[in-house]
């Protein structure tokens, strides 16, 4: 049995939903589970509900429960004859959420968070299912939080896998297609949890695991997993296939491929997963699998944006040591400066940051009075995987180096960019 997952970029829209149908009786009409998010960017769209209604802005809060509910009427509408189901379907899941906010008397934001937000792919799956029944691709419709067993950490819950796995194999039929939320799950006491941000992919990757899944395809609008981000670099180059390893390095370093989350239940049973393109049916797109070389072996290119780089060193000349360092680090860790490089030597020690939370100000007074500190703010940190000297003069030529680092196969330039 195999697994197919569908983000918000290929449920967005009336079109992207018939080419599901498309795509499942070209590809897969049994023997399929098909985890399906949100629709194109109705997760911002709950979140915008979750803050309104916490900060009591009514008129706000109005105004986005509007805006989902035009969403998927408008879908349902256009999908649908008028006398259909479907339509008390959505209108119920709606009032179900519009209920529970007039009910609700919990001030817990990422409780209220997990609870609203699970609405976008409630009503994603339902509408995909009714559709895809509807046009003679008979599917079964399932609850994933009674499937996927979680703790109680809510916008970021751990899964419960041995009862997770026995509820999948007595629940799922794999000779069937079955439809399932991707991203949400529940608690022991029912409450629905969500597995943090992008989370559909693992929850593509919960599933394989548990039904041992001969392969998992996540379909994406673009063709593959590309060498670089396509909106940053003019050329890009479809890789063929990758190793597990090298999804996890590639999005340590900042790439935003495939969730390493998503990764760790997989590799352990080597179930391969495949990107592929939702709109080129002729392309296999990527393979990842277990100690694959990639192939073609080219550069890959990846890029963190607005970076501090800061240079520490000590007033007095003497060494930057352990003591130092983990001063320093304690402040790093504190202000929620995530660090992407260091560099050590003997008197000076460097760090290029991500300033995220706007706090490194705050950092650098903190630290000035220990410490001889410099810093240059706005510089980009590149990494080349794989590099040639032909990619990285590429980046030199971007503007002035200011820190270089080289192991094996990878080589990090911090670049502050020609004005
Ligand atoms: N809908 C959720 C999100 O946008 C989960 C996902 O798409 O993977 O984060
Ligand atoms: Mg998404």
């Amino acid at each position: 049995m195999k697994v197919y997952k569908l983000g918000g970029a290929s449920i967005r829209d009336v079109h992207s939903i018939k080419k599901i149908a498309y795509i499942i009786q070209k590809e897969g009409k049994t023997n399929c589970l098909l985890v399906i998010s949100a629709m194109g960017k109705m997760t911002n769209a709950f979140e915008k509900i979750v803050s309104t209604y916490v900060n009591k802005q009514q008129k706000e809060l109005s105004i986005a429960i509007q805006f989902v509910t035009d969403f998927h009427t408008k879908i349902s509408n256009n999908l649908f004859q008028k006398d259909h189901e479907i339509h008390k379907k959505v209108s119920s899941l709606l009032d179900l959420m519009v209920g529970f906010l007039v009910k609700n008397k919990s001030n817990d934001y990422d409780f209220l968070y997990d609870q609203i937000v699970c609405f976008g792919e409630l009503l994603s799956t339902t509408i995909v299912s009714s559709y895809l029944n509807e046009v003679g691709v008979t599917n079964t419709w399932k609850d994933v939080r009674k499937l996927i067993k979680t703790d109680a950490i809510f916008r970021d819950a751990t899964v419960h896998w041995e009862e997770t796995k026995n509820l999948i194999n007595s629940q799922i039929n794999t000779s069937e297609l079955t439809i399932v939320q991707g991203f949400i799950g529940s608690d022991a006491n029912g409450n629905t949890t969500t597995l943090g941000r992008e989370g559909s992919d693992y929850t593509a990757g919960i599933f394989g695991y548990c039904l041992d899944a001969k392969d998992i395809t996540i379909w994406k609008d673009v063709e593959g997993v590309l060498n670089a981000d396509p909106k940053v670099f003019k050329e890009t180059q479809l890789l063929k296939q990758i190793s597990y390893e090298e999804t996890i390095e590639m999005a340590f370093y900042g790439a935003s491929v495939i969730h390493p989350k998503t990764i760790q239940p997989i590799q352990k049973k080597e179930i391969p997963l495949y990107v592929r393109s939702f709109n080129n049916l002729n392309s296999r797109g990527t393979k990842v699998g277990r100690g694959i070389t990639i192939e073609p072996l080219v550069p890959c290119f990846i890029v963190k944006k607005n970076q501090v780089l800061v240079s520490i060193s000590s007033l007095d000349f003497s060494f930057i040591v352990e003591k130092n360092i983990s001063y320093i680090f304690k402040q790093l860790d504190q202000y929620q400066l995530k660090v992407n490089l260091i560099q050590n030597s003997a008197i000076s020690f460097s760090v290029c940051i991500d300033n995220t939370f706007n706090h490194f100000d705050v950092f650098y007074r903190q630290i000035k009075s220990l410490f001889k500190v410099s810093f240059v703010k706005d510089v980009d940190l590149y990494t080349v995987r794989h590099f040639t000297s032909d990619s990285l003069k590429k980046i030199y030529n971007l503007g002035e180096s200011l820190l270089s680092q080289t192991n094996k196969e990878t080589t990090q330039i911090v670049i502050k960019k020609n004005k």
